[in-house]
């Protein structure tokens, strides 16, 4: 991994004012590209939405009014809150998660929010309840749990026994349940099978079983129109640096096409992303602490750990990395340090979980460098273990 030259100018000014560096670094301008990009590639009708889950801070949120996304896709009322304080308004929000409590439900209903996205039959009791009694009428997405699954994905939405949605083969039991409650405005269908997919084909995949059980739908059920039709999110990063990055013409393209075999053209479609908005416009970057010898093997301890960067310990990952060098005075003349090597990275944890990279190939490194973890944009700081041995949170800069 190259690290751009200005989060690198940046971190050697910090680490002259001597405090034990330790901080995610943010620039949103490949997420503007991004969102910028997609609105001119995207067939008419396409709709990108921010799935803030990726990264909540407030320069992300602005990046995504500024750029143009249509609007935030949330999972709570906190999400809707800074949403809101970022300057969305509340009727470009759409609202998904498989458990939305009456509190945040009725904050949906009072502040017309775009769509609730339904995610079982009580959801749609208990909105329906709540809508009527505000004397409005809510729009949804119904939520599907397809039979479908895409295997190499790094988490599966779909497919199989799932907390998210109705299963597929229930529809023709719960849709006619969901269409006479009076107090829901059926629009149309979410499906999302699975985050951090690289593979065009398979994301186009779900789009063309999404379209068929739309007309499936509208052939057996008279007044069921699925005029908006949410992919979810999905789109993925290139974590392991194969080179092969997600191709959004490809998919635009397919999608194009789908859209017109199916006759779908006055039609609206959601994506909700988060990842690859949001990944490649962060580091998270921590000082090396020490380097020791460990019966052959050796161990970086830095700075911060799974407390500030849980990701590459959740899903078992090496995040790309690149050290910047200080060539700062040596503690004692035996002291470690890396030289062309494959190694382990963890963070102060008195926990063996505690781990930052496996195994990984480093050129040089040394007792005071900065490890610098690149595609921490998404999912960083927002999915850690911030209390856990309450250690100081990482500062978060934004640059640019
Ligand atoms: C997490 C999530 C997303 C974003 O997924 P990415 O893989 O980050 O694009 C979108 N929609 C829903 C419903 C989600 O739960």
């Amino acid at each position: 991994m190259q690290i751009p030259n200005h989060v690198e100018t940046r971190l050697r000014e910090l680490a002259e004012h001597g405090k034990t560096l330790n901080c995610y670094i943010y620039d949103t301008g490949e997420m503007r590209k991004k969102i910028a990009h997609l609105a001119r590639i995207m067939p008419a009708g396409v709709e990108v939405f921010y799935a803030m889950k990726a990264n909540p801070h407030g320069a992300f949120l602005a990046a995504a009014l500024e750029a143009g996304a249509k609007g935030i896709e949330i999972a709570s009322l906190g999400e809707a809150e800074k949403a809101v304080a970022a300057g969305f308004d509340a009727s470009s929000l759409i609202y998904t998660g498989p458990g939305k409590s009456a509190e945040e439900l009725t904050w949906a209903v009072e502040h017309c929010i775009r769509t609730v996205h339904i995610e079982s039959l009580t959801e749609a009791h208990r909105l329906n309840a709540i809508a009527e009694k505000a004397g409005k009428k809510q729009d949804i997405l119904l939520r599907i749990n397809a039979d479908f699954d895409i295997h190499e994905a790094q988490t599966t939405f779909s497919g199989g026994s799932k907390k998210f949605g109705v299963d597929e083969e229930k529809l023709a039991d719960v849709l006619p349940q969901i269409l006479a409650l009076d107090a829901l405005n059926f629009r149309g269908l979410h499906v999302y099978a699975a985050s951090g997919v690289l593979n065009v084909a398979d994301l186009l995949k779900n789009c063309e079983l999404v379209f068929g059980m739309a007309r499936h739908i509208e052939a057996t059920f008279p007044g069921a129109l699925c005029d908006t039709i949410d992919f979810g999110g999905g789109f993925g990063v290139d974590y392991l640096e194969s080179g092969h990055d997600f191709d959004p013409q490809a998919y635009a393209d397919g999608l194009k096409s789908l859209i017109d075999q199916y006759g779908y053209q006055e039609r609206t479609f959601f994506l909700e992303l988060g990842r690859y908005l949001a990944a490649d416009s962060g580091w998270f970057c921590t000082e090396i602490l020490d380097i020791k010898d460990s019966r052959g093997k050796k161990q970086v301890i830095c700075a911060g750990g799974i407390n500030h960067f849980r990701r590459p310990a959740a899903l078992a990952i090496n995040h790309p990395l690149a050290i910047v060098h200080l060539e700062r005075a040596r503690l004692f003349d035996g002291q470690e340090s890396i030289r062309n090597e494959s190694v382990y990275f963890g963070g102060p944890l008195c926990t063996g979980a505690d781990k930052l990279a496996n195994n990984i190939h480093v050129e040089a490194a040394d007792i005071g460098d900065i490890a610098v973890f690149g595609l921490a944009g998404a999912y960083g700081l927002t999915m850690s273990n911030m209390e856990f041995l309450s250690h100081e949170r990482p500062e978060e800069i934004v640059l640019g």
